[in-house]
């Protein structure tokens, strides 16, 4: 990935350099298809492959054999329908929209059904197709975010007729503590699972996300979800779960300055300079996903030398301590990283006490993204 350290941001006229490296994202899908085999690997690509770029991600997944895409949103799968194969199935995760039903058939999106009104909303349509219609069913084992109750699966399975044309490809749950190995919840939610399955017997079930791949066979199903492992992200505490860095990110210098023994730097003035330093502005600020839990603790990089946030997160720029910078001088439009070889994602997660999830998806729009 070092060809763009080269490049300015002269040249590209973003806000920073958001480079997506689309081998190491194959890489990471094949290593987890291969360990769940023989449960099938789909892949989660809501929020725009977490701010990856839903279209990009799914064309390489789907090269590398991936057939089943999940996002959250009806709008999200819209979108992707029209760019991806037919033989690849977008399922919706948050349910059936009201007044979506049409649409959604029409268009061969597949909705998981969280509830008995979506049941019956998604039947009253499947009746009218000669083939029915497919549909996930979701069931909560312990989350209470999303699907149905025990009790609510357990009337439709005694009621095969509330199913009436609907054809069920998964049951499918979602793990609360998966990242979390040891978590006795995982154990519970998978026992609970169990009970759900033996209600629908015939029905495959869609469990594991990244975390729950790697937890082991009890977490996965015929059908695991990963998400954020596919884009470079750890899912659980163990230390050999790990995959490959997908994502580099990298903003510009727009100014430097030296400054006196005492001055104050960036908003509230929460960071006043002992000395004189040197300070460079950085084109980026939290609305590119520059936390504002990094002011006066994160960092920069440029090349492994670790360069400082003093001061608040602006929201489109960010201020860096540059005077321990050895050799060249960094000037108008140099690049310097944020995530990348020398700062992991997780350690910028870990900086801004925040999750790998979040950093990801706060990336924000104004980047130029680069796809190698
Ligand atoms: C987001 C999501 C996933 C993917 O989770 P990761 O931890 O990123 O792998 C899987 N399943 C559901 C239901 C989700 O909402």
């Amino acid at each position: 990935m070092d060809m763009h350290s080269s490049q300015t941001w002269q040249k590209v006229g973003a806000a920073g350099i958001l480079t997506v490296d689309l081998a190491a994202l194959r890489r990471n899908y094949r290593r987890i298809a291969d360990m769940v085999a023989p449960s099938q690997a789909g892949a989660v690509v809501k929020a725009n492959a977490y701010g990856l770029g839903a279209e990009h991600v799914a064309q390489a997944l789907f090269a590398e054999g991936c057939r089943t895409f999940f996002v959250a949103e009806y709008g999200e799968a819209v979108a992707l329908r029209a760019r991806l194969s037919r033989s690849a199935e977008i399922v919706v995760l948050n349910g059936l929209q009201p007044g979506a039903e049409a649409d959604c058939a029409q268009r061969g999106i597949i909705p998981v059904l969280n509830s008995l009104e979506q049941t019956a909303r998604w039947r009253s349509i499947a009746t009218l197709c000669s083939d029915g219609l497919p549909a996930l069913l979701q069931v909560d084992t312990g989350m209470a975010r999303l699907g149905m109750s025990h009790a609510e699966a357990a009337s439709l399975a005694a009621n095969p007729g509330m199913l009436a044309g609907i054809r069920l490809r998964y049951i499918m749950s979602h793990l609360g503590c998966a990242d979390e190995t040891e978590h006795p919840h995982n154990h519970a939610q998978a026992q609970e699972m169990q009970r759900i399955s033996a209600l629908f017997p015939t029905i495959p079930l869609s469990f594991g996300n990244s975390g729950g791949s790697f937890l082991g066979e009890a977490f996965r199903g015929a059908l695991v979800r990963p998400g954020i492992a596919l884009y470079g992200g750890r899912s659980t505490d163990r230390p050999g779960d790990t995959v490959e860095p997908v994502v580099r990110v990298e903003g510009a210098i727009i100014q430097t300055r030296l400054v006196d023994d005492g001055t104050a730097v960036g908003y509230s003035a929460s960071h006043t300079t002992t000395g004189k330093r040197r300070l460079a502005t950085v084109s980026l600020g939290y609305a590119d996903g520059i936390l504002r839990a990094l002011s006066n603790r994160g960092a920069f990089y440029a090349g492994a030398q670790r360069l400082p946030i003093v001061g608040r997160v602006s929201m489109d720029s960010t201020i860096i301590d540059i005077t321990d910078l050895e050799g060249e001088d960094l000037k108008l439009g140099s690049l310097v990283e944020f995530i990348g070889p020398h700062q992991s994602l997780e350690a910028v997660a870990a900086w801004a006490d925040t999750i790998s999830w979040e950093v990801l998806t706060s990336l924000g729009a104004r980047y130029q993204r680069h796809y190698i």
